[in-house]
């Protein structure tokens, strides 16, 4: 797998050659895997890099003054400074260990939100949001009375951006947004809309579990106030998520869970907090998750982020071409590959998506349907669930025409 980025020329011999390195696909003859959005398949070197801690390193972290607590601590802040370069933070101290993107977002609005947000202050949110990015903040929003107001999506997936700058009012106190929409594959503009908001001095909650694994993303240049992501959907171990905030935000911030790995001092009647980030990461974290999580950006990161972009362009362009040739099925975000990733949500008529899961599985194809925890945006849509095929670096084109055969003898069986 070594150096992939410059040996391999062609993005055709790329995706060939990453599909070897995931025992997945050799151990399920025929998988046609495209559930990437949910999570990612593991390559060898992820599945390898954990086996190693459990046989060389293991040991709790940050506790221990013998080698074998020295190592693994060391490999775990290895990754810490892994994610951040990976994400241009400009410190490690910004990178938080939780155990997702959910944990992530509640991190934050029972911590920071709790803190900031008061009666009558006003939290805007977009209608395309995942329910990790809506419900903690309206948890938030029911408890300070606070409110909660829609930017709205317009019927092609794409954000109402004059309605979104209507909104930015003086009221507005934190602004929470999808990078990437997990259901219309919509690319928002993050760095203007962060840089608006800012003007009006509001804050900014970027959900990048969409993004970070799909495309290079800078935090330095968005200059987002937090962005939240979940390595599970970036070949890594599930159980791991992180949390990147301000340095200044986290320094400011109260901890959220409270114990073990905290504290500076704990005495009958007081304690004093540890140091950011180890503030924020109260009890034993998911060691092994966090190491192998590392092994998955040496990995995305000698394919290259830029390249990962690039070749899921290709099977967004070639996708939304084919899957517009089936009669009867409607993609719901937007029908061309500008700020699109590849995620494809769509209704085939008189086909319900579960039955339609069924028999994509009786075909080897792993899709997923329902609301894909993003109701109000189905709702908005006019719909109870949709059909998900959302691909990832391991795709091939050869997959697209596998889901589009698959389709048309659905549709047949359904007629
Ligand atoms: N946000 C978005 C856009 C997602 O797609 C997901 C997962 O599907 C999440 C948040 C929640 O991620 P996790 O389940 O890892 O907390």
């Amino acid at each position: 797998m070594s150096n992939l980025g410059e040996q391999i020329k062609t993005m055709k011999k790329i995706t060939t050659a990453i599909k070897k390195d995931f025992p997945i696909f050799k151990n399920n003859k025929g998988l046609v895997f495209l559930d990437s959005g949910a999570s990612t398949q593991k390559p060898k070197v992820v599945i390898d890099a954990v086996k190693e801690v459990y046989e060389k390193h293991y040991a709790n972290v940050h506790r221990g003054i013998y080698k074998l607590s020295e190592q693994s601590s060391e490999l775990y802040e290895q990754t810490r400074e892994k994610v951040a370069k990976f994400i241009n933070a400009s410190s490690e101290k910004q990178i938080i260990f939780t155990k997702n993107t959910t944990e992530s977002i509640n991190l934050l609005a029972f911590t920071w939100g709790m803190d900031n947000i008061k009666k009558g202050d006003i939290i805007l949110v977009t209608e395309m949001e995942h329910h990790a990015n809506l419900l903690p903040w309206r948890e938030l929003a029911k408890r300070k009375k606070a409110i909660i107001k829609y930017v709205p999506v317009k019927k092609n997936g794409r954000l109402d951006l004059n309605k979104l700058d209507s909104l930015l009012s003086s009221k507005v106190k934190l602004l929470a947004i999808a990078h990437m929409s997990n259901v219309l594959g919509t690319i928002n503009p993050v760095k203007k809309i962060i840089a608006k908001a800012h003007k009006k001095k509001i804050k900014v909650m970027v959900d990048g579990a969409q993004a970070v694994p799909h495309f290079p993303v800078d935090l330095q240049d968005l200059d987002a106030d937090f962005y939240a992501f979940s390595p599970h959907k970036m070949l890594a171990p599930s159980g791991v998520g992180i949390l990147y905030a301000k340095e200044e935000i986290l320094e400011s911030m109260n901890p959220f869970l409270v114990g073990g790995g905290m504290i500076a001092n704990v005495t009958h009647q007081d304690a004093e907090w540890n140091e950011i980030p180890f503030k924020f990461e109260a009890g034993t974290p998911n060691i092994e998750g966090v190491i192998g999580f590392g092994a998955a950006i040496d990995y995305l990161s000698s394919v290259g982020m830029k390249n990962i972009f690039k070749h899921e362009q290709k099977i967004t362009k070639i996708a939304l071409r084919e899957l517009s040739k089936v009669e009867g099925l409607k993609i719901m975000g937007p029908s061309d590959n500008k700020d699109r990733g590849a995620v494809f949500s769509f209704v085939l008529n008189g086909v319900h998506p579960h039955d339609m899961a069924t028999m994509l599985d009786e075909q080897n194809i792993a899709i997923r349907a329902g609301h894909h925890c993003a109701q109000p945006l189905h709702q908005s849509l006019g719909i109870e669930a949709t059909t998900r095929a959302s691909f990832y670096l391991y795709n091939t084109e050869e997959d697209i025409y596998k889901l589009v055969r698959a389709l048309k003898k659905v549709k047949k069986i359904f007629k």
